[in-house]
């Protein structure tokens, strides 16, 4: 259609390739490296034997659950704490507590890092996420507060909770007034829905103008090196983007010798996707990008038609908020600063089943003896659609993420009695089928 034409041309004009902002990760060597947040990235990249002896295409995952936190969100913990400090918006050691609303992933690597330079963290999370991640938060000393996930448009959505418990807090201003072009920032920016019709407020107010259920106005501020709440704001937050830029990006570059064909990561808050693939197609435009998308996201339809919904999901009385799979951190609902900074990037996307991501699971122990986390399988299932797609079968290279270890998984998607229970088959002759020569 005219519209969707339109749409592609918007999107050809708007790809732009941002300022190399973050610094990057020292080269991880033979020496001792300095503390915890030493180990983070410089990972492997790992070739998946199996997949790439059945294709004929090197099929590739750079190693993220090898991260101390144990996931890819080691990296933007990182970034954004440094770029906290270095904004004098955190100080260490001085009971400053660090804020975030995540699935889990990222809250780990917060309070791992947190923990490094003393600070406290409190996690708000969704409470039907599995339990091993609430324990190792709980572990490394975390405040844990789960909240309703139905609760997903209001105010006790667990990202806008976290929001406001920071500024509860004291967080102070974080609007970089030197930069009116600035989208780090996001409290004057409130999230939106994106459908055919309508946008629909999902911040109730912008953070200068909220309010306690009694009325008084909270965020009063704090002095010098008084203790201070930050709310990391990985969705909106640009350093989540600037390390993977200047570290997960460059480092599959020299890792495959720029030889890469094509990127694919899921996308939770887009900052994985957004960063690496922004980096490599600044060294090559050439570079195939695309994202791994759950059921029941709305990323596939954004980037296929360019609306989030289609107009069957959209038309119902009850609207789809809330990602409804097995697969958990990637899959969003809502345009963040990260997802759009992805968009434009982005030259396709693979809809990925839970009965698909379960059977590339099961798949990867057997063959290969990899024991992978959910969105891990979800990214390897669409390289295989995406190399079936282009017809590739010799001296192509696709690049993935494997974002975290199966270990984080036990209670849901590596728990064959919760599949069971939640109809979803554990068949590994579909990952067999699609890899069968036509
Ligand atoms: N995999 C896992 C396990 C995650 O926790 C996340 C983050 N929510 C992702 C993938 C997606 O990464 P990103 O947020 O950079 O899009």
């Amino acid at each position: 259609s005219t519209s969707f034409a339109l749409y592609l041309q918007q999107r050809k004009q708007k790809r732009q390739i941002s300022k190399f902002t973050a610094r990057p990760i020292e080269l991880r060597s033979d020496e001792v490296v300095r503390g915890v947040a030493g180990l983070i990235g410089n990972t492997p990249l790992v070739r998946i034997n199996s997949l790439s002896d059945a294709l004929g295409v090197e099929i590739l995952g750079k190693a993220e659950f090898l991260n101390p936190g144990g996931s890819v969100k080691d990296r933007v913990a990182l970034q954004m704490i440094d770029d906290a400090e270095k904004r004098g918006l955190l100080r260490p050691h001085t009971g400053s507590r660090i804020f975030e609303g995540t699935v889990g992933s990222t809250g780990i690597s917060i309070a791992t890092i947190a923990r490094a330079r003393g600070y406290d963290t409190t996690i708000i999370m969704p409470d039907d996420v599995a339990a091993e991640k609430v324990k190792a938060l709980e572990a490394l000393g975390a405040e844990v507060e789960r909240v309703r996930p139905a609760s997903i448009v209001d105010k006790k959505q667990f990202v806008n909770l976290a929001r406001r418990r920071a500024v509860k807090f004291g967080e102070q201003d974080r609007i970089d007034k030197s930069d009116p072009t600035s989208k780090t920032h996001q409290h004057l920016h409130p999230y939106t829905f994106e459908s055919p019709s309508q946008s629909m407020l999902v911040t109730s107010a912008p953070q200068h103008l909220e309010f306690d259920s009694d009325g008084s106005e909270v965020g009063s501020g704090s002095e010098e090196g008084e203790q201070r709440g930050f709310f990391a704001d990985q969705f909106e937050n640009k350093s989540n983007f600037d390390a993977h830029f200047a570290g997960t990006g460059p480092e599959i570059w020299r890792q495959t010798s720029g030889r890469v064909d094509a990127f694919i990561a899921g996308a939770g808050t887009g900052g994985t996707v957004a960063g690496t693939g922004q980096f490599l197609k600044s060294m090559n435009e050439d570079i195939y990008v695309a994202i791994a998308d759950p059921e029941g996201s709305g990323l596939y339809n954004k980037v296929k038609y360019g609306v989030m919904f289609d107009r069957k999901e959209s038309e119902g009385t009850k609207r789809r908020h809330q990602v409804d799979t097995v697969v958990e951190g990637i899959g969003i609902n809502r345009l963040t600063h990260n997802i759009e900074l992805a968009l434009p990037i982005l030259d396709d996307a693979f809809r990925i089943t839970d009965a698909e991501a379960v059977a590339m699971s099961r798949y990867l122990v057997k063959h290969d003896g990899l024991f992978l986390g959910s969105s891990s399988a979800c990214n390897l299932m669409a390289c295989v659609k995406l190399v079936k797609q282009k017809g590739w079968t010799e001296s192509k290279t696709v690049v993935t993420i494997l974002c975290d270890s199966g270990t984080r998984h036990y209670s849901k998607f590596w728990n064959d009695d919760y599949l069971r229970k939640a109809d979803i088959p554990i068949n590994l002759q579909i990952v067999e089928d699609l890899l069968a020569p036509l």
